[in-house]
């Protein structure tokens, strides 16, 4: 049994990979790294999973509709809005499903988009396609953010205990460093890769 790589493409004998624990994919175990968050050696990440971990995407593309309906929710719960001003807030087109399927605006929080007004406290009351605007009731109020802490000085300085450098288990950054410069060689050879066997072709 032989099988490709997902992430450097070589063919190889089944035994010699392994499932990624996150995305359940096969990948060769130079394309792997153990889960440092199990400890367990057997639970391996594939460096796609690995590098999502340690840098995940935080922010939607939906974020800025998000914080506008954050913000509108402290004057008022009804909010309609043309989709050419959520085009604006959000700094990106709605695809196109947006204009045409009234369940795209669906009160689904396995979507991006819903998550984002479901996050912020909001849902979907009616769409209209053929205006094309939408209107969003508010469902639930927010807890308030805490005050920041004023800077205040209350009591005298005294210095953060200094850590001995060796005692941390976590995983150190040498090792996540290490594994960025595996990606960016196995993605610099596969650039490379492309462009050599372009060449080839028209010499020969
Ligand atoms: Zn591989
Ligand atoms: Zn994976």
């Amino acid at each position: 049994m032989k099988d490709e790589c997902g992430i450097c493409g070589r063919v190889m004998r089944t035994t010699y990979m392994r499932q990624c624990q996150r995305c359940k994919k096969m990948f060769c175990r130079d394309c792997m790294t153990p889960d440092v968050a199990t400890g367990d050696p057997m639970s391996m990440l594939c460096l796609h999973c690995a590098r999502r971990i340690v840098s995940p995407r935080t922010v939607s593309k939906y974020a800025g509709l998000e914080s506008h309906l954050k913000f509108r929710a402290a004057f008022t719960d009804l909010v309609t809005l043309k989709f050419a001003r959520i085009d604006g807030l959000i700094g990106s087109n709605l695809p196109m499903a947006a204009y045409r399927d009234p369940l795209w605006w669906s009160n689904t929080s396995s979507s991006a988009h819903a998550k984002a007004w479901l996050d912020a406290g909001w849902e979907v009351q009616e769409v209209n396609l053929k205006e094309g605007t939408v209107t969003f009731k508010k469902v639930r109020t927010l807890p308030r953010k805490p005050k920041k802490k004023s800077l205040e000085i209350t009591q005298p300085f005294t210095p953060v205990p200094v850590r001995p450098l060796r005692s941390s288990k976590k995983p150190s950054n040498t090792r996540v460093s290490k594994l960025y410069a595996r990606i960016k060689n196995l993605e610099r050879q596969r650039n490379m890769r492309q462009p050599i066997r372009g060449m080839k072709g028209k010499s020969q």
